[in-house]
């Protein structure tokens, strides 16, 4: 039977090997955590990732975990409401939904664990790639052990040592900021429990929202153009200062609970080519993605159904190594599109945000007319959001 592993238990890795699984192929699943409660990650699903699972026949497994629709947007401009959106914004769509991602990915293994030939590694990263004959054998864990494999599959996210060992590069674009991430338990003081809060104030930028599990959760965008050094601010302070008062007065009465925030830093960027004879690298270790309007999870997603539909066939019949490593750049060929086009979307969105955010004089001239532009900055907004919520392409899993 054919040997499948794959390196890095994401959503990418995990959904991966839990469709392969069950469809009765060999899996081992390596990952180099011992808890899925790792750095903050983000949780929002939108309806093209909710499809996913739709297509993977997980939705009601979703529901069994910690998770919560948004009821919508809203966009704050020093303290004033530019535009609000209420969830789903399309017709007959799902509205977006935040999932604990932690919760889903014990969930996937656990599920994966049901199958006969699913193996589990969990907390030994893998240390190297075991090349033989000009073709990928396997990987080497930290313990020394190695795995032998007909096919290996990187799944081991935007600092991917897979792709490094594999001598494939990655094309990082500029993308301008990383995020401090804030967590704070009390999440009472939201005038609207599921909304996402987008707050432009001076020359400052954040998002807000109330987890899948309850907190309140808080991303402070660091500019690269800004030479404040974030760890000499008196956070609590300065979190108040660029919100309205509803947030001001909670961030206050709760400074002390502010916890110390976690530096994300943020990669974009795009692989040129995707595999080599015996390896496939698919999610963030081919295409790390912008956390603008959420979208890695939902592109993993994506990447997996159509990685299963090219190799679950030749997987079953003991194809030769030859006939799988032609169907690789396949993979690649038909994801590239997507993942180029929603990039260069999120780049879009981004630059809204900059153009208020760099200039003083704009700033002003839209607070001062918001009730004349305020429906056509939010019918402008609305307009963009299609393909950032459903995909560019059509993918629908046929194994
Ligand atoms: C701040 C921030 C917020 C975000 N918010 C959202 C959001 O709300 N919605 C959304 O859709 N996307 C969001 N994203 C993007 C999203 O998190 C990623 O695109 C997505 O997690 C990619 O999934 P992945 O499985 O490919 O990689 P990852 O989620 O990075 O998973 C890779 C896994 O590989 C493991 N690993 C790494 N090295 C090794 C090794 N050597 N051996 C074994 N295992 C290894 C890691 O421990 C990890 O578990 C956000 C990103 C950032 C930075």
């Amino acid at each position: 039977m054919a040997q499948v592993v794959i390196v890095g238990a994401g959503p990418t890795g995990a959904t991966l090997a839990l469709l392969l699984a069950q469809r009765g192929l060999a899996v081992t699943l390596v990952e180099a955590s011992r808890s899925f409660r790792r750095t903050f990650r983000g949780e929002a699903l939108m309806p093209s990732g909710l499809a996913a699972l739709g297509h993977m026949g997980l939705l009601a497994m979703l529901e069994t975990l910690p998770h919560q629709p948004l009821a919508g947007w809203e966009y704050l401009l020093e303290g004033k409401r530019m535009f609000q959106v209420a969830e789903p914004i399309e017709a007959n769509a799902q509205p977006c939904t935040l999932v604990s991602q932690p919760a889903l990915l014990a969930a996937l293994i656990e599920k994966a664990q049901q199958y006969q030939h699913f193996e589990w590694i969990q907390g030994t990263p893998v240390q190297d790639v075991v090349h033989h004959q000009g073709r990928m054998r396997g990987v080497q864990l930290r313990d020394g052990r190695i795995l032998t494999a007909d096919l290996v599959v990187g799944a081991d996210g935007r600092n991917s040592l897979v792709r490094q060992r594999a001598g494939l590069t990655l094309e990082r674009r500029s993308h301008g900021i990383d995020l401090l991430w804030f967590k704070l338990a009390d999440s009472s003081c939201l005038p609207s429990e599921n909304v996402f809060y987008a707050l432009i104030h001076k020359g400052q930028t954040m998002g807000l929202f109330r987890s899948a599990e309850g907190s309140l959760q808080l991303a402070w965008a660091l500019y690269a153009d800004d030479p404040t050094d974030w760890k000499q601010i008196d956070w609590p302070q300065q979190l108040a200062a660029a919100s309205p008062p509803w947030l001001a007065q909670h961030l206050q009465a709760h400074a002390q609970d502010i916890e110390e925030p976690i530096l994300l830093s943020v990669v974009v960027g795009l692989c040129p080519q995707w595999s080599i004879p015996g390896l496939l690298i698919l999610g963030d270790a081919a295409h790390p993605m912008s956390p603008i309007r959420a979208q890695g999870i939902n592109m993993a997603l994506r990447d997996v159904m159509v990685a299963a539909n090219h190799l679950v066939p030749l997987l079953q019949q003991d194809a030769n190594p030859e006939t799988i490593d032609a169907v690789l750049p396949q993979i690649q060929a038909e994801r590239e599109p997507e993942i180029i086009c929603i990039q260069q979307l999120q780049n879009q969105e981004l630059a809204q945000g900059e153009r208020l955010r760099q200039n003083p004089f704009l700033r002003q001239m839209v607070k001062l007319t918001l009730p004349l532009i305020s429906g056509f900055i939010r019918q402008s907004w609305l307009n963009r959001q299609h393909q950032l919520r459903q995909g560019v392409t059509q993918i629908h899993l046929h194994v």
